[in-house]
């Protein structure tokens, strides 16, 4: 399956992506990790994009749209690709339909989480990340066993620097404005399944997976 999964911050698409690469083997395709992993490692690319990134502000469109080139280009894509956080405006969406024309694994399905701002502020200021092997928590809908420490690793638990109330209202206005014209796009290619992401953990995974059936 060739998917993009598509929502704004909070709305889950890291949670879900992790329980559909549980049934489905395909890379996950993460533009937001890879930009961290960039900054993390201090390469060019992560210099360019940390300024952008620490105010919640799209990365421009050329420096993604090369990471995203460079990666799909790798052989494990020909299994297909679930693509999260990508693209998130008009131009990126035209340039992967090009980069995935060539590598003949267009996008088939495109899922939007949908979600209302309280429960996305709620979502976005308790989540609690690993930095060791990226698991995701929250702390009251999903706490790990031990505060502050990953269940799976054991590793201290951090809470990213953009998920804050106020960075999430940039990041959604920009969202919106440059998001939407993209999804858009894809609704008019037919490719476009709204989820309501504002539901229960399992009932959101359920409606995926009834969407991923069809
Ligand atoms: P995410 O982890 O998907 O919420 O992405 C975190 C941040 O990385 C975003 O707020 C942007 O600054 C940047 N980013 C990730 N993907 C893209 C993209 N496709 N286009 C532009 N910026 C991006």
């Amino acid at each position: 399956m060739n998917i993009l999964i598509m929502g704004p911050a909070g709305s889950g698409k890291g949670t879900m992506s992790e329980k559909i690469l549980e049934n489905y083997n395909i890379p996950h395709i993460s533009t937001g990790d890879m930009l961290r992993n960039a900054i993390k490692e201090g390469s060019p690319l992560g210099l360019k994009a940390q300024t952008f990134m620490n105010e919640g502000k799209l990365v421009p469109d050329d420096l993604v749209i090369s990471l995203i080139e460079e990666r799909l280009q790798k052989d494990d894509c020909q299994k297909g690709y679930l693509i999260d956080g990508f693209p998130r405006s008009l131009p990126q969406a035209k340039a992967l339909e090009e980069i995935t024309n060539k590598i003949n694994k267009p996008v088939q399905l495109v899922l939007n989480l949908t979600v209302d701002f309280d429960a996305l502020a709620e979502r976005v200021t308790g989540r609690r990340i690993c930095k060791n092997c990226g698991a995701i928590f929250h702390i009251k809908s999903n706490p790990s066993k031990v505060d502050g420490i990953c269940d799976v690793c054991g590793s201290p638990l951090t809470q990213r620097a953009d998920d804050t109330v106020e960075q999430l209202k940039v990041r959604l206005d920009e969202h919106y404005k440059n998001t939407q014209p993209c999804l858009d796009y894809y609704r008019e290619k037919g490719l476009v399944v709204d989820i309501n992401a504002s539901q229960e953990i399992e009932q959101v995974y359920a409606d995926i997976k009834n969407a991923l059936a069809k």
